[in-house]
């Protein structure tokens, strides 16, 4: 046997990990190790949220390790992810074996070998690892399927996202069944856990689910804060305007930030901005006079990926 098909292969996500990124890439080592034969674990690229504290809590399974750094030795898998701006500035040391991925291709990852890539428009990576496993001879065991749901909940907001397809939908409920949980009640658990932003300063909130789009020439980082509890983020708006400002000040490759704090449970969104240009940007965006009144709401406005940046950059 040569010594590579020996090395432990290295799963992990995005940077700033959410919910979907760690499960997918604990799932994806599950299904390495017990369903391909070759060594995997996984790994995260910073720490967790609440929520996905919570959600490894509730299923008893371990964090994983933080991944300092990758390096030539390294044979590799991403998940969650294609964009190379998500990812270490080391990643591209590693041989990169495959992508599993939900979100638009951002190109920039190039590779030496031809590589396995698979990127299909459903809600969550975890649901599209669902896709290529085969439950029926390789039986999900009931952590590894309670993690799952947690992130098709996550990152369907419980279904209400319009990133949701029927597929996500049907999966959920087949591993709720699997493993006994009640879908509402795992999700009210993840969102309360996730809406806890008491100890989190202003900084760490915009930086918590934020993403840099190219518009118009701009680099322009878009945050969300999704939350069932709007007002106790709406209460520390000034804070967080002072962050956004100071964040354009200090990072050269942003020149605009812009904070959308969605509201699960009501579907809406409240934009914050700091400056005129970014009260320029949303109010061309979604067609509003952001001055006409004091946390002017956007009904129906959940997801970043479907609603916000088509609408940005449109
Ligand atoms: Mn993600
Ligand atoms: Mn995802």
């Amino acid at each position: 046997m040569s010594e590579t098909q020996e090395k432990t292969i290295k799963i992990f996500g995005h940077q700033v990990p959410d919910t979907d990124t760690v499960v997918s890439a604990i799932i994806y080592a599950w299904h390495y190790n017990e369903v391909l034969g070759k060594k995997a674990e996984a790994f995260v690229l910073g720490s967790l949220t609440k929520e996905t504290q919570y959600v490894l809590d509730r299923f008893e399974i371990a964090v994983p390790e933080v991944l300092d750094e990758i390096t030539k030795e390294d044979q590799i898998v991403v998940v969650d992810t294609n964009n190379i701006h998500e990812l270490p500035e080391d990643v591209l040391n590693g041989e990169l074996l495959e992508i599993i991925d939900h979100h638009k291709l951002s190109g920039g990852i190039t590779t030496d070998a031809p590589v396995i890539v698979t990127l299909r428009p459903m809600a969550s990576t975890a649901s599209l690892i669902y896709t290529i496993m085969n439950p029926e001879l390789h039986p999900i065991p009931n952590d590894i399927a309670g993690i799952m749901l947690a992130a098709i909940i996550s990152d369907t907001l419980e279904f209400r996202s319009p990133t949701t397809t029927s597929e996500d939908k049907i999966i959920a409920e087949t591993l709720a069944e699997q493993i006994g949980v009640d879908i509402h009640e795992l999700a009210t658990k993840m969102f309360e856990a996730k809406s806890d932003i008491s100890d989190i300063n202003p900084l760490e909130l915009i930086l918590m689910d934020s993403k840099v789009f190219e518009m118009n020439e701009q680099k322009v980082r878009v945050s969300v804060i999704e939350t069932t509890s709007p007002k106790m983020v709406l209460d520390k708006k000034d804070l967080l305007k002072e962050a956004m400002l100071k964040h354009v000040a200090e990072d050269e490759g942003v020149h605009e930030v812009l904070l959308f704090v969605i509201d699960i449970l009501n579907e809406e969104a409240t934009p914050v901005v700091a400056s005129a240009l970014g009260e320029m940007m949303v109010e061309g965006a979604f067609g509003v006079d952001l001055k006409e009144t004091e946390n002017l709401t956007l009904p129906g406005v959940v997801s970043r990926k479907k609603q916000i940046i088509p609408a940005l950059q449109g």
